[in-house]
């Protein structure tokens, strides 16, 4: 028996289990939902947080409380009006404090409201979007397969350093983590009329390291190599 249960104090292996037969947790929830002491702070507008400090009881347990009163959480995954009731919440708390609806109004940091005005996407825009995620759907069905063949390369393609990949797991945020990109960039592709899977096949596939492609944007591979190639290397060279 490994934890404790906050609410008996008897010993458990697994909350998720003990919870069912906790008479203690049972009595509990029966008495904060029939008095709808939960419900009515949750309705005046306290968060879940603040009713788990004041009731000394987990997030689990506030959430079923009010469900159990029949009322809809709020949040994202809840329902629509969430974010307006947030907003809302968080002008009223700000008002009360500061007499002001926005941290940017206290010091003149140029709060505007949001911003409804109409504007239009260029169609070319439009069909660049749809043509770029068709690129890297098949990119991405490429790479898996040189990956299960084991072709991928272990060198980045503009400084050579060995990708961390080579090494075992890797941090997503490591910048000599490996990732793809395309010799002719994805735009360049686009803009004369080369095909999705042309612009997605072998011969234009590159890895690089994870910190150049950042960089590297819509830029073709050997532009980009040309203008910054050489000092980039060193530099990451240096830091390896
Ligand atoms: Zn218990």
């Amino acid at each position: 028996m490994k934890y404790t249960c906050k609410y008996c104090n008897c010993k458990h292996n697994n909350f998720g289990s003990h919870v069912k037969v906790c008479k203690t947790y049972r009595d509990l929830e029966t008495k904060l939902t029939s008095n709808d002491a939960v419900k009515n702070d949750y309705i005046s507008g306290c968060s879940i947080s603040y009713l788990c400090t004041k009731y000394n009881v987990g997030r689990h347990f506030i959430t079923r409380c009010i469900t159990n009163s029949g009322v809809t959480l709020r949040g994202f995954n809840y329902d629509d009006d969430s974010r307006e009731f947030k907003q809302s919440q968080m002008k009223e708390t700000l008002y009360k404090k500061y007499g002001v609806i926005n941290y940017g109004q206290l010091n003149n940091q140029g709060y505007s409201g949001l911003n409804n005005v109409p504007y239009t996407i260029p169609k070319f825009i439009q069909q660049f979007n749809v043509y770029r995620d068709e690129v890297q759907v098949l990119t991405r069905k490429l790479v898996n397969k040189l990956n299960q063949r084991g072709e991928i390369p272990n060198y980045c393609s503009i400084t050579g350093i060995e990708f961390a990949d080579c090494k075992g797991k890797v941090n997503p945020n490591d910048f000599r983590k490996r990732s793809v990109d395309h010799c002719s960039s994805v735009l360049n592709c686009f803009l004369n009329g080369i095909s999705p899977s042309e612009a997605a096949s072998i011969n234009n596939i590159t890895f690089m390291l994870k910190y150049c492609n950042t960089i590297k944007g819509y830029m073709n591979l050997q532009e980009f190599k040309d203008l910054y190639g050489k000092q980039l290397t060193s530099l990451l060279l240096y830091e390896d």
